[in-house]
Formats: C-alpha cells, sequence, structure tokens
C-alpha cells in the first residue's frame, strides 16, 4: 500500500484550488460538499465556478496563484490541465506548507482523492493507486446500487441517539439494537421523514429494554427418530414453551404439531450430505431470537449429541451469552436395533458398540476398520448410504467376512418403516432403493428373521 488511506478533517480548514477550467469544477463539486473553506484562484474561471463564489460558497481569487496563496490550508490541488502551471502550483503550495495533488497526476501528487459513495455521515472511499480506475468505478456503481439512499438520513438521526441507546447494556445487546435499526426498522420509517425515524429509534429501544428483562433461552431438544411418542416429557414440555421453533428436515410434522400454536416454526433444511441452509445461518438465527428474548427450541432429528453438530450450536450461543440447555433424545440407533429385536450390546458377542459416521464435512468418513473387521463387533452406521460400496471395500480388505449381517433399517419409528437384511457381500445392492433416512446396523440381523427360520425348520420337523 503506497497510499495510506484517510478522513481529512475539513470544517474550518482552508483548501486550495489552484485554475479555472473543468478540472477545477469537478473536484470543487467534490470539496463543496464538505465544510472546508474554499478558495480558488484562477487567472479565467468557469461560469459554473463564478457562479459558486457568487453564491457565497467559495472565495474567488481572480489572478495566477501567488506565493502565500496556500497559507493555512491543509491541501490544494493544481487543476490547471497544463504540466507546467500544476508545477508552479505543487512548488508554491508545498512552500506554503499544503499537500498538493495535481489532477490526473498521480505520480507527481502528494496526496490521491478516491472515488467516493456518499451517504454523508457514511463515506465510503475506494482507491485502486491508478491500477484500475474501471475497476473503482465498478465496485462505486455496486456499492451505489447495494446501500440504501437513506442510510445517511439514518445515520444522522443515529448518532444523535447513541446517547440514549446506552441504557441497553453494552454488547450483543447494544449491537443488536443498532442492527434492527440499521437494516430492518430504520429503513422501513425512512420514507416517512426525520420525524418518523426518531419515533421508531423510541419504540425499538423501548422493545430492546422489554426483551432485556426477559432474557432468551435456547433448548437444544431432541426430537427422536419420528415417532411423536418417542419424544422425552422434557421435550414435549419445551415445545410447550416455544416462542421459536428451529427444526432439522428430519423432524416429522406430527411432532411440530406438538409445538405452542404462537409459536414461530423454522425449518433450517439439511440435506442428507451437505446443509442446504449454512451452520452459520442456523446458528446465527438461533441467536438473533434468543438475543429478543424469545425462548428458543432448537429441535434436532434423533439426539441431539449425535452427529448433530451440537457443539458448533452451543458455541455460539456461549458467544452470545444466551443461557441453553441440552435435552436427550432418542437416537435412530436405539430406535433401529429395537426393530429388528436386537440389542446394541450382549454378554459374550459384543462388549462394546461404535456409532459412526459414513460420511463427514470431507466425504466418506475414516474409521477404525480393522477393528471393525472382526467377528462380533457391532456399529451404527449413520449416513451410511453413499459410502456403502467404499466401507464395504474396506471392511473386506482388513479381513471382515463377507457373511458379516447388516441390517438396513429404513425410516427407524417412521411412517414407511422397513428393514432389510443383508451381509457385507451384498451391502450396496441391498441399498439400492433406499429412499429415506437409513440406519446401517453392522454386525447385527433381525431377530425375527432368525426366529422365523428357526421355527421353519421346527415346522418341517413336525
Ligand atoms: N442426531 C441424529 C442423527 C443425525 S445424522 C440421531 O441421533 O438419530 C442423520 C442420519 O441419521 C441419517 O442420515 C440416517 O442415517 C440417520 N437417521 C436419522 N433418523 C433416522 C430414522 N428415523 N431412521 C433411520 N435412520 C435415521
Amino acid at each position: 500500500m503506497n497510499h495510506f488511506p484517510i478522513f481529512l478533517a475539513l470544517e474550518n480548514r482552508r483548501v486550495l484550488v489552484a485554475g479555472g477550467g473543468d478540472a477545477a469544477v469537478a473536484k470543487l463539486r467534490l470539496l463543496l460538499k464538505t465544510t472546508a473553506r474554499i478558495t480558488v484562484v484562477a487567472e479565467d474561471a468557469d461560469p459554473v465556478i463564478e457562479g459558486w463564489a457568487a453564491e457565497g460558497r467559495l472565495t474567488l481569487i481572480r489572478r495566477a496563484q501567488d506565493p502565500g496563496d496556500a497559507l493555512c490550508c491543509v491541501i490544494a490541488y493544481a487543476a490547471h490541465e497544463d504540466a507546467a502551471q500544476d508545477a508552479r502550483t505543487l512548488r508554491l503550495a508545498a512552500a506554503d506548507g499544503a499537500l498538493v495533488n495535481i489532477v490526473d497526476n498521480l505520480e507527481a501528487s502528494q496526496f490521491i482523492t478516491p472515488a467516493i459513495v456518499d451517504r454523508d455521515p457514511v463515506v465510503v472511499a475506494i482507491g485502486t493507486e491508478g491500477a484500475a480506475p474501471v475497476l473503482a468505478r465498478r465496485i462505486k456503481s455496486d456499492l451505489e446500487a447495494r446501500l440504501p439512499s437513506s442510510l445517511g438520513l439514518l445515520a444522522r438521526i443515529g448518532k444523535t441517539f447513541r446517547k440514549a441507546a446506552e441504557v441497553l447494556p453494552m454488547g450483543a445487546a447494544r449491537r443488536n439494537f443498532w442492527s434492527d435499526f440499521y437494516t430492518q426498522t430504520g429503513p422501513r420509517a425512512a420514507p416517512q421523514g426525520d420525524a418518523a425515524v426518531r419515533d421508531a429509534l423510541d419504540d425499538l429501544l423501548a422493545e430492546h429494554l422489554r426483551a432485556e428483562d426477559r432474557p432468551g433461552h435456547v433448548d437444544l431438544v431432541g426430537a427422536g427418530p419420528g415417532d411423536p411418542e418417542l419424544l422425552t416429557l422434557k421435550a414435549r414440555k419445551a415445545l410447550d414453551r416455544a416462542d421459536v421453533v428451529i427444526h432439522d428436515r428430519l423432524v416429522a410434522p406430527e411432532i411440530l404439531e406438538l409445538a405452542r400454536r404462537e409459536a414461530t416454526i423454522i425449518e433450517a433444511g439439511k440435506e442428507g450430505f451437505g446443509p442446504s441452509v449454512t451452520q452459520e445461518e442456523i446458528n446465527a438465527t438461533m441467536v438473533a431470537h434468543g438475543l429478543k428474548g424469545a425462548h428458543v427450541v432448537r429441535l434436532k432429528g434423533g439426539d441431539p449429541t449425535i452427529f448433530g453438530r451440537l457443539d458448533e450450536e452451543i458455541e455460539a450461543l456461549n458467544e452470545a451469552g444466551l443461557s441453553w440447555s441440552v435435552v436427550p433424545g432418542i437416537t435412530a440407533a436405539s430406535a433401529s436395533v429395537a426393530s429388528i429385536g436386537q440389542s446394541l450390546t450382549k454378554r459374550g458377542r459384543n462388549g462394546s458398540v461404535r456409532f459412526l459416521t459414513g460420511h463427514d464435512m470431507k466425504g466418506f468418513a475414516d474409521q477404525e476398520w480393522a477393528a471393525l473387521a472382526k467377528p462380533g463387533e457391532v456399529a451404527a452406521i449413520y449416513m451410511g448410504k453413499k459410502a456403502a460400496r467404499w466401507m464395504q471395500g474396506r471392511l473386506m480388505m482388513h479381513g471382515a467376512a463377507p457373511a458379516t449381517p447388516f441390517t438396513i433399517v429404513e425410516n427407524a419409528a417412521r411412517p414407511g418403516q422397513r428393514t432389510i437384511a443383508a451381509t457385507l457381500a451384498n451391502l450396496p445392492e441391498a441399498l439400492a432403493d433406499v429412499t429415506g433416512p437409513a440406519l446401517l446396523l453392522h454386525g447385527l440381523a433381525p431377530r425375527a428373521a432368525a426366529e422365523a427360520v428357526t421355527s421353519e425348520r421346527l415346522a418341517d420337523v413336525l
């Protein structure tokens, strides 16, 4: 960075413009937006400049620049559009102690004027050090379109309200108030003028003060696998109190119906692979409602502590200073294993069980395949559909028996529940027409199937 951007205080300071043609007019248009005392020195001034002088907006000296003209000036512009005259201005004004800009001559200038987007007192300055004026213009017009024209008005009124807003505690509460003002309340009131904006500010402050008295709270609640009867009593109570429910796509509509009738229901629709609403957006929604004093229920499929990105949400709540609690739920593995009449651990078979994911943020998830490949191992595999063929390869490579039982439970404890008995050898094929959420139980066959075989044999014998 060869040029350091600064905002120069110009109130009651002098600025000199030497020259009276088009370049001078263009610079003066910008300078006249400021509170500086402007002097133009020009033998021959454009009628526009004469007009400004007549209106008393600037002082016009109708002669060539003399030594001392730039005394007490902070900055001076050489705007003759003539190299020799501009060089003279640079010499004289610099000797008087001013910083000098030669219009359209970056190399010889002591400072340069950026492109600006003016929403006074909000001013955006754009500079490219002369490298890409076209880019600067593009950025300027993008910003012109993006920043509402009322922004200046809002900022001016907002500034006069800063003291009043100090009744809100510093930090998130105050930030939240101003963000509401600049993004919502302010732009809505702006078309009705100053008085409407001031009234809106008063109302908004009262609303935020009320919210302060009633600190928000977020319950991170497990919704279970789908069947409303598998909700905990705590989950039901939380839904009953909720002002806002933010739920995953997997949460069944029957469960959402248990929420308080006045509650705002927001879907944070995550797809099976990769979120369609980003985690950051979910965190921000939760925090925004919590800070407004709402009782928020963040409703997550199954148990919130299993593959639910719970920690990221808790961190966001902590950062915002919001209180929270976790209400556990029945995880898909529990519902799935229940549906096939097996248990996740069994004396003499497996003393431990793994909960693993076939997929993580980076793609297929690596796991301890060698340990899993041993006989008798049991694992509940979440998000395993797409990774099935890959997992099959890994397990085989580590010596797992092709006949290792696998049970696929699709829509466990939901309408359309389906159980598919498979083996490691045919796992990908067995998953071919599975479209709902599915859990893969590695190392377990449905008890019913096993028993049915036994009773058939028995019938044969009888
Ligand atoms: N926190 C959830 C898991 C979220 S990860 C829980 O504890 O259950 C999402 C994965 O969970 C899905 O891809 C699927 O593998 C599994 N899943 C969730 N609900 C399910 C259901 N009703 N039946 C089968 N699998 C389910």
